[in-house]
């Protein structure tokens, strides 16, 4: 069968070596990179990627140095004492036909740690420490650690290196007039200030010969004030193709931009254009990155010219079979990144190993299960939201006789009300991906209708797993049955739209969400891309819509909303609400409802605010009566996901219970 994706599929020189097809797996930190003694797992989750398609991954960054490393932990290529360990990746990666390059990344003032140093002694917004300034000495000795770390690495057995340009790293500090006020040798004019990164590239060739591959990640756009004009970035990329770069792979935005680049609210392929414009200047291979989490978007971006290959990181997480699976005709089994960044980014943050909430196995591909179940057993997983989903799915997969229950008609439980979520569409894929897999690893799907205790005790399972999820909690206050009332439920089905003063009760997530599904504006005169660049102001002043609705966050507990959302996406949330005047009150006692509206009690003063809907996203309760009901009998069952522990909605436990159970059984 021809593959859908011709242009992806078709194989590609970059510098002396031809890769198999277009795809890149782009650089993702995950976090074992600091500890060798854990290279066996980082060796298998590479393989496994290469195993699935992936013509060329990158690895984390190692800094060259010391004073390079991101963080404490010691990620770093400067001596031959980790060679063993990384040949255990190398060989890995080789025995499944793919090629590997290390990254090298020296975090300038960007690293968390208190040896930081940068061009110029100016702190990060986004750092406590301030960095030193580096000595014309400090410098051409960090050009040579560079180079000495690009040879270690050939002798590791990578196929090459990555040289990391962009995000706001040492070299972006180096071109930035925002970061190099030097007024030596290599800070001043453009060609000053750009003698860092092509001394490292001249030094890192040599180091390579001309058979190992340096890919350059160039930064396509800043995204800061004072950082590279587009004139200026198109001039060193011509420079770095001339000092001995075999392919550009494109970054956008410093990690200390203001502007979203990777999160969910940022529309597929945005910032493509500047990849483009790099593409015309050089005659080297481009592979375009950030938010292409489709085979579709990157065969179109190919189609039009705009790069040469595809980088795509966070969805070799969500599905290490990617490519195959798009090149197999098989891109309705691929589960598609939805840009949540949950337990890939957000770990990250937080010093936790880096995996994925749709799939809790990358990372820890050795903690799971390969061979077949011993004795195939007859499995009854009752909820079909996604811990019981990723539930019946491993279980499938180990060849149980599975059948997946639920009440609605469809799959997804409370999973498919984010679809609704502005930034938050990309769900719907990963339902549809479900649906297909269920099919495919032969799950029976019992849907529409209740099923009871007696119905279950007949059928005489071998084992029985709960994911009955949750039942949101109603509100017990005077007046609470108001018809003004309703639950988030019903707005994020459209079952009741609510009217032009909201106020919402709680300051969850789920509280958040629906803010911002209420608040959000019609911008339908404009296309996607174009409302998302005047929000943010990319191109032109930032100039964000106007929300058609008054609405009001309320929460008892005390301090800020919004402490517990994501780090890595919670500030582009806070900010689309700030945008849209959403008001936000800790600390409030509710009193009762009335026909004036809600009666508050705020830091001792008692207000009453006025509402057309007030909706209610108080948290939830565990939904358990079917399981109370089976261990009445006694009938052992397992519970798994909101079912078994409710509290704040948390899809990525109850896909990992889940998934971890249907493993096991
Ligand atoms: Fe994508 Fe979310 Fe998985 Fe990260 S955790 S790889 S963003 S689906």
């Amino acid at each position: 069968m021809a593959t859908p994706f011709p242009l992806l599929a078709e194989p590609i020189q970059v510098g002396r070596s031809q890769l198999k097809n277009r795809f890149v797996m782009g650089s993702m930190h995950t976090g074992l990179e600091g500890q060798p003694d854990r290279f066996d797992e980082l060796a298998r989750f590479y393989a496994d990627r290469a195993k699935g398609g992936a013509a060329l991954m990158i690895t984390g960054g190692f800094s060259p140095n010391h004073a390079g490393r991101v963080t404490h932990h010691p990620c770093i290529l400067d001596s031959e004492e980790t060679l063993p360990a990384h040949r255990k990746i190398t060989a890995a990666v080789h025995a499944e036909g793919g090629r590997i390059l290390l990254q090298l990344l020296h975090a300038g003032r960007y690293g968390y740690h208190s040896d930081i140093v940068a061009p110029t002694p100016i702190k990060s917004p986004i750092n406590k420490d301030s960095p030193a300034e580096l000595s014309a000495e400090q410098i051409r000795q960090t050009i040579e650690d560079y180079a000495r770390a690009a040879g270690l690495a050939l002798e590791a057995g990578y196929d090459g290196v990555e040289i990391m340009g962009s995000e706001g790293y040492l070299i972006s500090q180096f071109l930035a007039q925002r970061t190099n006020q030097r007024s030596d040798d290599w800070g001043g004019s453009l060609e000053n200030r750009s003698r860092f990164p092509l001394e490292v590239v001249r030094a890192t060739r040599r180091a390579l010969g001309a058979n190992g591959i340096m890919s350059y990640r160039i930064s396509a756009c800043d995204l800061v004030e004072g950082g590279l004009s587009e004139a200026d970035t198109l001039w060193l990329a011509r420079a770095v193709e001339a000092a001995g770069a075999d392919c550009f792979l494109t970054g956008i935005g410093w990690h200390e931009s203001a502007i979203p680049t990777i999160a969910g609210a940022v529309p597929q392929a945005a910032f493509v254009g500047a990849t483009a414009a790099i593409k015309g200047a050089v005659s080297i291979p481009v592979i375009a990155s950030n938010r292409i989490n489709l085979p579709e978007t990157a065969e179109r971006i190919l189609r039009e010219g705009q790069a040469d290959m595809v980088s795509m990181a966070r969805p070799f997480l969500s599905d290490p079979d990617l490519v195959n699976k798009a090149l197999g005709g098989q891109a309705d089994l691929i589960s598609v990144c939805i840009a949540c960044n949950q337990a890939c980014l957000d770990h990250y943050f937080t010093d936790q190993i880096v995996s994925c909430l749709l799939n809790p196995r990358a990372g820890r591909e050795l903690d799971y299960q390969d061979s077949p179940a011993k004795a195939a057993k007859k499995v009854a997983v009752v909820g079909a939201g996604v811990a019981g989903i990723a539930c019946a799915l491993e279980a499938a997969r180990k060849g149980h006789d599975v059948t997946l229950y639920d009440a609605a008609d469809e799959i997804g439980g409370q999973f498919k009300l984010a679809t609704k979520i502005p930034g938050k569409r990309d769900y719907g894929l990963a339902i549809a991906a479900y649906d297909r897999q269920l099919m495919e690893a032969g799950v029976r799907a019992a849907l529409g209708a209740a099923v009871d205790a007696e119905t279950l005790l007949a059928a005489d399972h071998d084992e029985v797993v709960i994911s009955t999820g949750v039942t949101p909690r109603s509100l017990d206050l005077p007046g609470a049955d108001d018809p003004r009332v309703v639950g988030y439920t019903a707005i994020l089905d459209g079952s009741i739209v609510a009217g032009k003063r909201v106020l919402i009760i709680g300051g969850g997530g789920i509280g958040h969400d629906v803010a911002l599904f209420l608040a959000q504006p019609d911008t339908s005169e404009l296309s996607e891309l174009a409302a998302f660049e005047e929000h943010w102001g990319i191109g032109q002043p930032r100039n964000p819509p106007t929300s058609p609705r008054e609405i009001t966050m309320l929460k008892r507990s005390p301090g800020r909303f919004g402490r517990t959302l994501g780090k890595s996406t919670g500030w582009v949330l806070r900010q689309e609400l700030r945008d849209y005047g959403v008001r936000q009150i800790p600390d409030v006692s509710y009193q009762r409802i009335d026909e004036a509206g809600l009666h508050i009690v705020h830091r001792n003063v008692a207000e009453v605010l006025p509402a057309d809907t007030i909706v209610v996203c108080a948290g939830q309760e565990s939904d358990r009566g079917l399981a109370d009901a089976l261990t009445a009998r006694g009938r052992s069952v397992h519970i798994v996901g909101g079912a078994r522990l409710s509290g704040e909605l948390d899809a990525k436990r109850a896909i990992e219970e889940g998934a971890k159970l249907g493993n096991q059984l």
